[in-house]
């Protein structure tokens, strides 16, 4: 999904909640709906302002529903060992971004059955609410409202299409009796036919004159669509690289000492090696690294003459070359890194490139298409 526009908000037990631009639309075309159409029809003949402030309200409660439902996924994962860095709350709800796949299929289907839960029990909630205060006026629209609104988000997200959290929780059941892969494929499956599923009852809708609807149903479609298959892919990608260690993808170079001169890696090594960051040795007998970056702002009078020592530093990611490949790609995704160097016991070992990673998947895709196409 994309990311590129969203804000962080605030942090709770180690996860960042961020907006998404698109989330803002969304919160203005609730209001809007729910201000100009659903509580006036409801309720007809009151001020304006009565319906536009029940109205964001609303929106905003809305909003802390679907944030309860992402906060309850990354707890349970937290809970078992998996890292949950950032929440998502977007155009169509919200995301949690959890950092790896679950080990134990039981993990997954706790976390994915955690969101849902949340939501019916909120649903509940004002469900009491609404008998509490059964009065017919705004503030009983309200808590109807909400009421309607955790429960279809419970009974949506239920749906099986993966990666919604009915379709986790499909992959979770198939892969307590396949392998994940193979699980992760047919629940993809099923996610991308609802998807299709969406955008075909949006054309309906379309046809019929319901615009608005269409083009949300369209738009929530091919988002599953897309989804399910990124999802797919991301599993496959995991599956591949998990087979390979570190050490057998590494380019080795000896390292430079931090006594010889910092043109011997711009002039001699780099052209050779192509690697953006070059080991050094420190006059401690540790590991530092030139990094290409540095080196190219400077004007060449400062390097000229000068040492490898003088300009080598630390490097906040290296990774044991006994490692599989999987943390190394991630990490090189996320923090867009192009390579990473290995360090086994403060002896370098090598640098990993992630055009070496991508290249191994894109072989394993490339060959996987011949395979099948040659089935037919
Ligand atoms: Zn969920």
């Amino acid at each position: 999904m994309t990311v590129k526009y969203s804000y962080p908000i605030f942090t709770v037990f180690g996860t960042t909640v961020n907006i998404d631009i698109s989330w803002l639309f969304a919160f203005i075309l609730i209001s809007f709906s729910l201000a100009e159409g659903f509580f006036p029809s409801l309720y007809p003949n009151l001020p304006a302002f009565q319906y536009w402030l029940v109205a964001t309200v609303s929106a905003v409660f809305l909003f802390l529903s679907v944030l309860l439902h992402e906060l309850s996924h990354s707890l349970v994962a937290i809970k078992h060992g998996i890292p949950v860095k950032d929440i998502y709350l977007f155009i169509f709800g919200g995301v949690a971004l959890i950092e790896q796949e679950p080990k134990h299929p039981s993990v997954e289907f706790k976390v994915a059955i955690a969101g849902p839960i949340m939501s019916f029990f909120l649903a509940g909630m004002f469900f009491s609410f609404a008998y509490i205060y059964p009065k017919d006026n705004l503030l009983n629209g309200f808590i109807n409202y909400l009421f309607l609104a955790n429960l279809s988000l419970a009974v949506f997200n239920l749906i099986p299409a993966f990666p919604l959290d009915g379709g986790r929780i499909l992959r979770s059941i198939l892969w307590s009796k396949k392998d994940l892969l193979e699980a992760t494929y047919i629940a993809s499956k099923f996610g991308r036919y609802f998807g299709f599923f969406l955008i075909f009852l949006g054309g309906v809708s379309f046809l019929f004159g319901y615009f608005i609807n269409g083009l949300w149903l369209i738009f929530l479609g091919v988002f599953i669509w897309k989804a399910s298959k990124q999802a797919y892919l991301s599993t496959k990608i995991s599956s591949i690289l998990s087979r390979y260690r570190a050490d057998n993808f590494l380019t080795t170079m000896s390292p430079l000492f931090y006594d010889e001169p910092v043109d011997n890696y711009l002039k001699m090594y780099f052209p050779f090696y192509r690697t953006y960051i070059y080991p050094v040795i420190t006059s401690e007998g540790d590991i530092k690294f030139l990094l290409y970056e540095d080196l190219k702002k400077l004007p060449s009078y400062e390097l000229e003459g000068r040492n490898a020592g003088d300009f080598a530093r630390k490097y906040n990611y290296v990774l044991d070359p006994s490692e599989d490949l999987v943390r190394a790609y991630k990490l090189m995704l996320r923090k867009k890194l192009k390579e990473i160097p290995a360090v086994y016991n403060n002896t370098f070992v090598g640098i990993l490139k992630r055009d070496v990673i991508e290249d191994l998947i894109k072989n394993y895709l490339r060959d996987e298409d011949a395979d099948s196409t040659g089935r037919g």
